[in-house]
This record gives structure tokens, sequence and C-alpha cells, in this order.
């Protein structure tokens, strides 16, 4: 038992390095590129690199990278001792990756790469057939897009609207959308992922998620007495949400027995 977790501890360690790797290089060079201090772009050695050294002007690498390593070391164990069904343990941690790649960018810099997309699109829809078949993973996908579409569309009207009143007494527009084309991207790889009709109760999900943790930070702020009118406007990265949303309908279905009966 302890000696066979020797295999998910060394694959979840791994897996975090790949994904603190890909979270630092590509939203700034868009490539693989040689792994580079984030503050002073001074090259790292691989070996510094990998140790979590701090680069050589002193910038530490900060908490993120710890936070990647510990949460895809335990995921990892988690998806050893409870594979999902259909899929068993590397597909798994593949998807794991995928997902840690995806929450933490749009976590550090609210952005939903493109390549991240494609590879992530190839991914859910291979591991969604496998699941569901064809015709759910595809239906799931294009479920997704219009839902998402919907939403996307009366977020643009919103935000017209709302930039309108602004202008109207003399204050300064604000051109960000709460729900970004990068969201829609997002959750249509899910759809495929989770395929259909479950791609319904992952946009339900995410949301209710959503609003919860906003209400624990407004909540936190009250206390903190730190809240000023602007905080209910703040910008909400939306795709941690979706990302979460999928892991618990993937790798704790039982939860959604509680959730929907039957
Ligand atoms: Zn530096």
């Amino acid at each position: 038992m302890t000696i066979s977790l020797i295999f998910p501890v060394l694959f979840g360690w791994f897996a975090g390095w790949i994904v603190n790797y890909l979270s630092d290089a590509l939203p700034h060079t868009r490539k693989l590129s040689k792994p580079e201090c984030l503050q002073c772009h001074a090259p790292f050695s691989l070996m510094d690199y990998l140790l979590f050294k701090s680069c050589e002007n002193g910038h530490p690498r900060g908490k993120r990278v710890w936070v990647v390593q510990i949460a895809m070391t335990t995921l990892s164990i988690f998806v050893w001792l409870q594979p999902p069904s259909k899929l068993g343990y590397l597909p798994a941690l593949l998807l794991l990756l995928y997902f840690g790649v995806v929450f933490v960018i749009d976590m550090e810099h609210r952005l939903i790469l493109h390549m991240t997309s494609i590879v992530g699109a190839l991914l859910a829809l291979i591991l969604g057939f496998v699941m569901h078949g064809w015709a759910s993973a595809l239906l799931g996908g294009l479920g997704g897009f219009l839902i998402m579409m919907g939403f996307y569309l009366l977020g643009v009207l919103f935000t017209r609207m709302r930039n309108k009143r602004l202008k109207a007494q003399g204050q300064e527009a604000d051109e960000e959308e709460a729900l970004g084309a990068g969201d829609v991207i997002l959750v249509t790889i899910l759809g495929f992922l989770v395929g259909w009709p479950l791609v319904w109760f992952l946009i339900l999900l995410s949301i209710l998620l959503g609003g919860f943790v906003s209400l624990l930070l407004v909540v936190g702020l009250l206390v903190t007495r730190k809240y000023e009118k602007n905080a209910l406007m703040m910008f909400i990265p939306y795709g941690p949400y979706f990302i979460t949303g999928a892991f618990l309908i993937v790798f704790i279905p039982r939860f959604l027995a509680y959730l929907v009966p039957g």
C-alpha cells in the first residue's frame, strides 16, 4: 500500500512541475521557452528551476509553485486510489494537468490561451468519447457552446447598456466583460468531456460555485472593513469555477447523486 504510492507521488510531483512551467512560460512567450524569472527575465538553469531556487537577482519563485506541487501530488494520489470509471490513472492525470494549467493561467492573467484550448479540445474529445460515446461528447460541446454564447451575448448587451449610462453620467466607461470569449471556448471543451446533458449541470454548478465564493469574498471584505462599492463590480475569472465544476463531475461523480436525486 505505502510502497505502491511512490508512483502517484512521483508522477504527481512531475505533473506539478509541468503545470508550473507551462503557467510560467505560456502567458509570456506563447511557446515552450526556456524557464526565466517572471520579474527580471534572468534565465534559470534547469536544476535551479526544478528546485524552485530564486533567480540570480534574488527574486523568489512565489507561493504558487508550492501550492501547485502539493495540489497536483495530492490529486495524483487521489486518482491513483480512485480512478474515474472508464478512464484509468494516466489519462486522468493528463486531464488534471490540463485543468491545472487553465486554472492557474486564468487566475493569474485572466486569460484562456488558444494553444491550451486546442490541446484541451483534443484531449476532452477523446476522453469524452471513451466515457460516453461520440454522440454525447459532440452534443455536450455543441450544447456548451450555444448556452455560453447566449450568456456571452447577454453580457455584451449588459456592458453596453452600463457604459451608455456611465457616459450619460459623465463617467468613464469600463470595457471589461464579465464573461469572456475564452469562457465560451472553455465550456465547449468541458462539454466534450462531460457530455450531453451533463453540460447543463456543469454550467449551473459553476455559476453557483462562483456566486458562493463571491459571497464569501464580499462577507470577508465587509468583516475586515475593506469593502468598497467597486468590490461588487470586480472582475471574477470564471475559468477556475468551470474547471472545478468539471473536476467534481468527472472525478467525484458520487456527489452528483446527492445533488440530483435519481
Ligand atoms: Zn529575477
